[in-house]
């Protein structure tokens, strides 16, 4: 019998003793960066001329690591691998396949400053948000093989007298991971295992901008158990490998988190039948967002204002669920885009190694490019309030930044800017602020400030998007606790961390017996 899950707890680093078990975690990643990491594909090791060079975003001299990088052949060889790995992994017990889950679970909580510290020096993430990243990663472990357990035996059907009748939860086959950069441990890590614990075989393609923590996780679930084929580590390329094996006919579903456009490209490419495949490709994908934190005239405005500020810059905006919209009721709007001002200009912003940066950088050249040219639009379409300045000649610096009256037909207001950016617009009622906030392509996360019960009630039903928070900010949803996932253009819904979510990576199948 195993104990009831419950969610890793975040680390008090205010406590000297774990303020040193991070340092430690730093030492061992700093005595190994720079390092090279091979394919692996069948559990065979191979090296590639080609690599991907890993940087980190605060400190562009510094090599994390360089990873082999896959090309056509190399994914087809993978692609074969998992197939035949699939004929034995599909048929061993499903309480064999948590058991791995729940060995790398304890492999990575022992490790798990070093992890930390890993995502701090190759995502750029402050300590609390690595600490946050590792904790989630381990909670998928925990909770989908909980989850697998529950679902093993498939759900009770009727059977007549001399009838023996089952309904059973079987794998699908290969399944592709594609995984992006902002959380690089806890999203690759929870889509790749909910495919391999429910009897899926599997190649995982990570973002090129954070390969060398999957590296890692890769030979944690080796460590774990796993055997040879069932988990193929395969980065490359979007374009060339990406597309390469989303094509391909013996991928049998695909599990994407990442952009709208290229969750897209996947989509249409996915429905193409290629020659000799037998099934339709199954796609799960996670996309962007554009989430909107609305505050009503009757609220606590304190409480709106750190909830906006915590859910615009925590790991510098750039999390799929990050406040980029605040929509405030007319009444209280001054009142709360000042306090946010304030809020914003006390943060702490550096290297993200000093326990006492708030914030850090955005993920790699393109990205500061990208914001800071957002940053040009909105001094057009709003007023600047504060930020607004970049600096990359170290790192990848952005400047928290606020801009307020901005028309809710803004670009600022309606496009994924993925950094640490939020604009305010103004409302004239709270009926007003619930159309602002809904009109987008996207329906990923967000938050309601207000004590007015009918309020509540209102935005339960008509705020459209797939995670919906009062009183609190509109990041930060627990595995098991707050389900995650997004309507509209945000994606397929699939909300990881559910009790539903290991049922999309399997078909049901009736049996019935006569005897
Ligand atoms: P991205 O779309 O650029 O990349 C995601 C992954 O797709 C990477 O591994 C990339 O190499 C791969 N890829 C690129 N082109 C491909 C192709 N043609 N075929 C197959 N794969 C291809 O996204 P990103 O920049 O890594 O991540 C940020 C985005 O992810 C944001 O839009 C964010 O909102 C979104 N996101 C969504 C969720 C969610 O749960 N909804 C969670 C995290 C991030």
């Amino acid at each position: 019998m195993v104990q009831a899950y419950r969610h890793e707890p975040f680390t008090d680093f205010k406590v000297e003793e774990n303020r040193q078990a991070y340092l430690t975690g730093l030492k061992t990643v700093e005595s190994y960066l720079g390092q090279d990491y091979d394919l692996v594909i069948g559990g065979e090791r191979i090296k590639t001329e080609e690599k991907i060079v890993s940087y980190n975003p605060a400190n562009k001299e510094e090599v994390i690591g360089r990873v082999s990088k896959a090309n056509q052949e190399l994914a087809e060889k993978a692609m074969q691998a998992a197939v035949e790995a699939f004929k034995t992994w599909r048929k061993v017990k499903p309480e064999t396949r948590a058991d791995v889950l729940f060995k790398a679970a304890a492999i990575i909580r022992r490790r798990k400053h070093e992890f930390s510290a890993l995502l701090t020096k190759e995502a750029g993430k402050p300590w609390n948000e690595a600490d946050a990243d590792t904790a989630e990663a381990i909670d998928f472990l925990e909770y989908y093989a909980r989850q697998m357990l529950r679902i093993k035996d498939g759900v009770p059907v009727n059977s007549r007298p001399n009838e023996f009748n089952r309904y059973d939860y079987i794998p699908l086959g290969v399944g592709i991971i594609i995984s992006p950069w902002n959380f690089p441990l806890a999203i690759m890590a929870g889509t790749t295992v909910a495919a391999i614990v429910t009897g899926n075989t599997v190649l995982l393609k990570p973002a090129s901008t954070t390969p060398i923590v999957a590296a890692k996780f890769v030979e944690v679930m080796e460590e774990a158990g796993l055997p040879a084929g069932v988990l193929n580590f395969v980065p490359g390329s979007g374009a060339e490998v990406g597309d390469y094996l989303v094509d391909h006919k013996d991928t049998r579903f695909i599990s994407f988190t990442g952009s709208r456009d290229v969750g897209l490209r996947i989509f249409e490419r996915s429905s193409k039948i290629s020659e000799g495949q037998i099934w339709m490709k199954r796609l799960i994908a996670e996309m962007g967002g554009k989430d909107t934190i609305v505050v009503d005239k009757e609220a606590d405005l304190e409480l709106a204002a750190t909830s906006i500020v915590a859910s615009a810059f925590g790991f510098s905006g750039q999390k799929c669920s990050a406040c980029s919209r605040a929509v405030v009721v007319e009444d209280v709007y001054d009142q709360v885009l000042n306090r946010v001002v304030e809020l914003t200009n006390q943060l702490t912003q550096g290297d993200p190694t000093d326990q006492n940066n708030y914030m850090a950088t955005v993920i790699d050249q393109s990205a500061y490019n990208k914001v800071m040219s957002y940053i040009e639009i909105g001094k057009q379409e709003g007023k600047l309030m504060t930020g607004g300045e970049g600096d990359d000649s170290k790192g990848y610096f952005i400047k928290p930044t606020v801009f307020a009256d901005l028309s809710p037909e803004a670009r600022l207001m309606k496009e994924e800017i993925f950094g640490p950016v939020v604009g305010f617009t103004k409302a004239k009622d709270f009926d007003n602020a619930i159309e602002i906030a809904n009109n987008t392509e996207y329906g990923l996360t967000g938050a309601v400030i207000t004590n007015n019960r009918e309020n509540i009630q209102k935005a339960r039903e008509d705020f459209h998007v797939g995670n919906l928070y009062f009183n609190r900010g509109c990041t930060g949803a627990i595995v098991g606790y707050q389900p995650f996932g997004g309507f509209n253009m945000s994606g397929t819904d699939s909300k990881a961390g559910g009790p539903d979510y290991l049922l999309l990576h399997m078909q049901a199948k009736t049996t019935s017996e006569m005897y």
